[in-house]
């Protein structure tokens, strides 16, 4: 087995889509004296497929948003890895039925014409988003009150919209999103890990410290990298790239000298959510071949203040046919009931989930018992502490952008000590894969500019 080495020209932190792509970078550069520390004991990050059976589960990222100008699709395309381009590229929940708390099946034409309102106000939200100073949930709901002509089967629908909205940005309310911020995120309009060589990446390393702009030399400066194990890496450079979760959570404590003050606003400022899914098997496919899913609609006079343990199905927008899986559903939580979800014990969640099924469509179908259930855990994963990042009105307000993010930690000389990656550091892709990886690029870019023109070896 290869051991870490005690000193590299670039250390990398976190083995997720930006840190294998800086580290792809680089050596295609030619800097391959570069280590990565992994704290899982996988690669990874966010991107976590599950075999399972013949196939595979996402526990994590699942979709390719967009395909012109987007570099995950172009390399998936080049690779021959997407197998299927509709179920990579959807964004949607497909021809799913919306049920009511009590059963009733919401009528097509009514959520024909209910998509088709939706459609048009996200259409118009384009345009008026640059100057809206509110939330974009605020922004649907006082359009939405002139265009309802359904009632409280209408608020229904709307709230699900919200919850369906939430799930994308990652947001625990759609009234915390900021309709101004929401413009500058992007949707593209239209194994990397293989490329990387295993001697440089060590699983089961977390980091515990970074003590960055320590003298080398007597004119240079350096980093010097502590894991959990105290073995000391020495490092000219470190890419960092753990979540905005995990940074808001532990920046504190890993960053000596302690981060400068417009990285720790822009840590507390930017908005980082919790979206789970939850994958139920049953022991055969009980609803119709057409049918992808069924939405679930509350009764907004029951819907508690707060969610806790007992109540978390309050948070489930509906549950989905898997790519591949006939016979599984995928279930989608967000913010608090995500959460309280992945406290409750798996046996428990496939039993709550076969009785919401039961609760709503047992006039129209039998429902069996779920035979084996699996779940994601982003809120509570250490390293990770969360989903995706998106803009909140507290991010408007404290006026951060991704860009405070991104901007590294320099010494005395200009020379960059810690660059930062992750997808919260793209300005316009955040939240998704090819915003990480591009943001992986970008620092490494960076790197090699610097020891280009510092007539560095390469
Ligand atoms: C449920 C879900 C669904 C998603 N769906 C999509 C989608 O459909 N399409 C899309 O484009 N995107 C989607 N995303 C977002 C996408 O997965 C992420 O934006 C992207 O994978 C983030 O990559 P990253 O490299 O920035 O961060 P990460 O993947 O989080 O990588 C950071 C790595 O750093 C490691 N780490 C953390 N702390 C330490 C430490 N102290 N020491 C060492 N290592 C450490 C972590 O273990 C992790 O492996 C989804 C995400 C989730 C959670």
């Amino acid at each position: 087995m290869v051991s870490i080495p005690h000193k590299v020209r670039v250390c990398i932190v976190g083995a997720g889509v930006s840190g294998l792509g800086a580290a792809q970078r680089l050596i295609k550069c030619g800097i391959v004296d570069l280590v990565i520390l992994e704290a899982q004991d996988r690669v990874g990050g966010r991107v976590h497929t599950v075999e399972y059976g013949e196939h595979h589960l996402e526990m994590g990222a699942q979709w390719i948003h967009g395909e012109e100008g987007n570099v995950v699709y172009d390399f998936a395309s080049e690779n021959d890895l997407i197998d299927d381009e509709l179920s990579l590229i959807q964004t949607g929940t497909g021809n799913t039925i919306f049920v009511r708390h009590n059963g009733e099946i919401v009528p097509e034409e009514v959520q024909e014409e209910f998509s088709l309102v939706t459609a048009n106000l996200s259409e118009s939200s384009e345009k008026d988003f640059h100057t809206y100073p509110h939330s974009s949930g605020q922004y649907f709901t006082e359009k939405f009150k002139t265009e309802n002509k359904w009632g409280t089967l209408g608020e229904e629908l709307l709230n699900w919209y919200g919850r369906f909205q939430n799930c994308i940005d990652g947001s625990d309310s759609w009234f915390d999103i900021s309709a101004k911020e929401q413009n500058n995120y992007k949707e593209c309009p239209g194994n990397i890990s293989e490329t990387v060589p295993s001697s440089c990446l060590f699983l089961n390393s977390p980091v515990k410290s970074i003590d960055w702009g320590i003298c080398t030399s007597a004119s240079t400066s350096g980093c010097k990298v502590t894991l959990t194990s105290d073995q000391v890496i020495q490092a000219d450079h470190i890419i960092f790239t753990p979540s905005l979760g995990f940074l808001k959570a532990m920046a504190k404590e890993v960053f000596n000298p302690p981060l400068p003050r417009t990285k720790v606003d822009a840590i507390q400022g930017l908005g980082f959510g919790v979206v789970d899914k939850v994958y139920i098997k049953f022991p055969h496919r009980w609803w119709d071949e057409s049918c992808d899913g069924f939405s679930f609609l509350h009764d907004l006079k029951e819907v508690p203040d707060s969610i806790t343990k007992e109540n978390w199905e309050y948070g489930v927008l509906g549950f989905y046919e898997v790519f591949k899986h006939p016979d599984m559903m995928c279930g989608w939580l967000t913010g608090p009931a995500a959460l309280m979800m992945e406290q409750t014990p798996k046996e428990e969640v496939a039993k709550r989930c076969a009785a919401m099924l039961r609760e709503r469509l047992s006039h129209k179908f039998k429902v069996p018992d779920v035979i084996w259930c699996t779940s994601s855990s982003w809120g509570s994963n250490p390293w990770i502490k969360g989903s995706y990042s998106l803009c909140t009105m507290k991010t408007e307000a404290m006026g951060v952008k991704a860009a405070d993010l991104a901007e590294p930690l320099i010494d005395s000389n200009n020379v960059p000590l810690v660059c930062f990656a992750g997808e919260a550091t793209h300005d316009c892709y955040y939240s998704t894969v090819h915003g990480a990886l591009e943001t992986g690029w970008r620092e490494a870019d960076r790197l090699v500019k610097y020891l280009k023109s510092n007539r560095a070896h390469l």
